[in-house]
């Protein structure tokens, strides 16, 4: 089987009562602004719920209909698929529904049509097609050091597959590095093999600023929709602790994600949050058409010399939307209302029905 062909999609599409769209996704991520957005603009919703997963939707009434499953990956089984396509359903993505339905099956077998750009979901997961996204309009990003003797100031060790930064460490030298992988070893949290592909990348001494954009494919704009920071355990909880302390527990810092805060950044840095994230949409047009249509998240750290440095990119609705369901600061300076990143997903499939575009924003 193939690669899912958009003309697959458009013909599914054609078949729809564009008068009874339901918008769904599957419950968890992002999901609640998402149906309530939805519901905000007038849509049908539908949640895709793992069994004994569903209080939140319950509880907040964000779904007119509930589709139960297993396990979440089954969002992508054949018969949960004609359930979507019976309601007329455009699919939004976001991080979990990634996670769980898998890359390969949404490339070629999930024929349900999906809001934004397919194809360019692999290109954020994959390391190498992510840095490609950024290096292509020269978008500043941490100094890569392509081997260990090349360590020359504070540097970050990350491994493949290491999410939540589960054993990420930082080295100032290429004795400490080596120090450290050998104490890792030791414990038998890496092996040669992780070793030889560690990514090891400048440290910023910085602030997280996680930078929300919506790209219209419909009005080619891009849209500064919000910021948030993150709260990483166990990161957040050591650096509580006294200096003293932290030297004496030897803990090793991972930095899973926990929760966000939303954040505005110093006014005269938002000339070059607009310029990066123009940046990355011309990219993306370039490098995966259609582009980055919809949400994309840039995650940053900003330094001491004002410079916003990109460590990781999110092609479709990033965890950090949920701080602003009724709008942020900036949603409110281009909208005036409470609009959330759903809504705003929710608004441009509606502006797209009523031009007769749906084909410009579904993949
Ligand atoms: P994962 O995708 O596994 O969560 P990330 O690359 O997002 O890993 O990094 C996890 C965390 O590590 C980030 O949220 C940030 O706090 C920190 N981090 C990542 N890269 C750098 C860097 N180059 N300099 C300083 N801190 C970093």
């Amino acid at each position: 089987m193939g690669k899912i062909k958009k003309q697959d999609i458009l013909e599914i599409l054609n078949k729809y009562d564009k008068d009874e769209i339901t918008i769904a996704t599957l419950g968890s991520h992002t999901s609640l602004h998402m149906l309530n957005g939805a519901k905000e603009e007038g849509f049908n919703t539908a949640v895709v719920c793992q069994k004994g997963r569903d209080t939140p939707y319950r509880r907040f009434g964000v779904a007119d209909e509930y589709i139960m499953i297993d396990e979440y990956k089954d969002i992508a089984n054949e018969d949960i698929q004609e359930k979507l396509k019976n309601m007329n359903s455009i699919v939004i993505p976001h991080g979990s529904f990634v996670a769980y339905a898998g890359l390969d099956r949404i490339e070629d077998e999930f024929l349900v049509p999906m809001f934004g750009n397919r194809d360019i979901l692999r290109w954020e997961a994959e390391r190498t097609l992510e840095r490609q996204l950024l290096v292509e309009n020269d978008i500043r990003l941490p100094i890569k050091y392509n081997d260990p003797s090349e360590i020359d100031r504070a540097v970050m060790v990350k491994f493949p597959g290491a999410r939540g930064g589960r054993g990420f460490f930082v080295a100032s030298s290429p004795e400490e590095f080596d120090k450290k992988i050998e104490s890792m070893k030791a414990r038998n949290w890496v092996d040669e093999e992780d070793v030889g592909m560690a990514h090891i990348e400048e440290y910023v001494s910085g602030c997280n600023y996680c930078i929300h954009f919506f790209y219209s494919a419909l009005n080619d704009e891009v849209e500064l929709m919000g910021i948030d920071s993150r709260y990483e355990s166990s990161i957040d909880g050591i650096v509580r602790m006294p200096a003293q302390d932290q030297l004496e527990v030897d803990l090793s810092p991972s930095y899973v994600i926990t929760g966000n805060h939303p954040v505005v950044m110093r006014e005269s840095l938002l000339p070059q949050a607009f310029d990066i994230g123009d940046k990355l949409v011309d990219a993306a047009k370039k490098l995966v058409a259609p582009g980055l249509n919809g949400p994309f998240c840039m995650q940053t750290l900003v330094n001491d010399n004002l410079e916003v440095i990109v460590f990781e990119i999110s092609a479709r609705s990033d965890g950090g939307n949920n701080t602003f369901m009724n709008g942020s600061a900036y949603s409110y300076l281009k909208y005036g209302e409470g609009m959330s990143m759903g809504r705003r997903i929710a608004r441009e499939i509606k502006i797209a029905i009523e031009k007769g575009e749906l084909d410009k924003v579904i993949t």
